[in-house]
């Protein structure tokens, strides 16, 4: 057997359905196949507290090896994992189709989703319940007040009692008007298709973007615009379920994919691109979807037409089809690249099309900020997520620049956060784009 393989990375389905996906027994005794795979590897060591907390078990133990480790114990590994996927995608020489079938961020879902069904706490299934908590939110009354109780320490205190939310966790603010409420409507351009992008959009807002920062969607639409890119808002929408499938809520996921799936196939089937704003939106649609769901044509049709934002305009300007007209030099920009945007495989598309605005000078941070969807909020989390991303803050900061900049906004007030006092300005980067053209 060859030491690591040289084949391109393949990913195997998900098999959630089948009972054997949901017998603790069988999965622990996967769990304990990966974790001595992985003991005697140890390359992962420094991406996330997942590795040391295994690692730490098996030194600690008896025998110095897996089996010393207690059944109860592996729970500490998983709870750890927030299946960001980038040991799958950048370190592990074991994956498939390797025979030893290493997949380590899919042995930790199948363990989450054991877990949950064993019974979830109110916080976290309060948390990933974006939708919901947005539509509440969005009351006016309600949005200020939700805004006034993360800026009270007094109230933040109780909160974390209450619900287990860190009291230090910078949270983002409730918008006083939703994107999908103020979107503007589409100019009456003709449609032109590139030969690697279509030349129509549809825009799946994302739960963050519709209720927490509508700025970004608008910054979208007004570089469409400049475009000339036909557009229209996805119909309606719910939750990707991203939050739900990082808490092992399958069940939750399969049924907002029952709300997304039809509509967005609709546009798919119709020739539009669908553009998600979100990289753990677009990641959900790409790749996890897809994987839980392999024989399901309309999965599939979304999965072909959703796109990346900065991955759509860049093939657009491949296809010649983009404006240039760049009037506004943007200086230094420490630009942060998220994990869920580098493991869709599409390369670097934002960092591509920042350093071709003249004046712009980019610094690219390849490395996990530590926050996730909603794991650096958790009181037991929130220090190690501050840990994890310390390297991230310290290279941010380092240019001195103008801009901090991530895809993932929520990446961004994590790494503004740990960066403390400075003058840059955090700043999505679609909100640089627009800002670039001048419009
Ligand atoms: S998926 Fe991410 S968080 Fe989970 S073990 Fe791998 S690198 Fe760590
Ligand atoms: S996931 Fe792969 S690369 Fe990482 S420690 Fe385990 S075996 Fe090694």
């Amino acid at each position: 057997m060859r030491e690591g393989s040289l084949e391109a990375p393949t990913r195997h389905p998900l098999d959630w359905k089948s009972p054997a996906f949901w017998d603790q027994a069988k999965a622990e005794k996967e769990l304990e196949r990966i974790f001595d795979i992985c003991h005697g590897c140890r390359r992962c060591v420094s991406l996330c507290t997942t590795f040391p907390t295994l690692f730490d078990l098996v030194d600690e133990s008896p025998t110095l090896e897996v089996d010393g480790v207690k059944k109860e114990d592996y729970w500490k590994v998983v709870d750890q994992c927030y299946l960001c996927d980038l040991c799958y995608m950048t370190k592990c020489p074991y994956v498939p189709p390797h025979p030893w079938n290493v997949d380590f961020p899919h042995v930790m879902l199948r363990a989450k989703a054991i877990k949950f069904k064993r019974g979830s706490r109110f916080r976290d299934r309060l948390l990933t319940s974006t939708d919901a908590l947005g539509k509440l939110a969005a009351i006016p009354v309600v949005a200020q007040s939700v805004n006034l109780v993360n800026q009270n320490s007094a109230a933040r205190t109780v909160l974390q009692n209450v619900l287990g939310v860190h009291k230090d966790r910078e949270l983002p603010p409730y918008a006083p008007r939703k994107f999908r409420s103020a979107a503007k409507k589409s100019g009456a351009f003709a449609v032109r298709d590139g030969t690697n992008t279509p030349g129509k959009v549809a825009i799946f807002a994302t739960c963050y973007v519709n209720y927490n920062e509508p700025g970004m969607g608008h910054d979208l639409i007004a570089s469409l615009e400049h475009n000339e890119i036909p557009h229209v808002l996805v119909e309606k929408e719910a939750c990707c379920g991203m939050p739900k499938l990082e808490l092992g809520d399958l069940d939750g996921v399969d049924a907002l994919k029952g709300k997304n799936i039809p509509v967005l196939a609709r546009y798919a089937r119709e020739g539009y691109a669908i553009l998600a704003a979100i990289p753990s939106c677009a990641l959900m649609y790409k790749q996890e979807l897809p994987l839980l769901y392999p024989d399901d044509a309309d999965t599939a049709a979304v999965r072909d037409a959703m796109f990346d934002p900065f991955e759509y305009f860049v093939l657009r300007k491949k296809d010649g089809l983009l404006k240039t007209d760049f009037k506004q030099p943007l200086g230094k920009v420490s630009y942060h690249i998220p994990c869920h945007a580098r493991v869709q495989n599409m390369g670097q598309k934002t960092r591509e099309l920042l350093e071709s605005i003249p004046g712009t000078e980019v610094t690219t941070v390849e490395r996990c900020a530590g926050h996730d969807g909603t794991w650096g909020v958790k009181t037991e989390y929130y220090e190690n997520s501050m840990k994890i991303g310390r390297p991230v803050f310290r290279m941010m900061a380092e240019p001195g620049p103008a801009y901090v900049s991530s895809d993932c906004p929520v990446a961004a007030r994590h790494i503004r956060q740990g960066m403390g006092e400075t003058s840059a300005i955090k700043a999505h980067p679609l909100s640089l784009l627009r800002r670039a053209y001048g419009i």
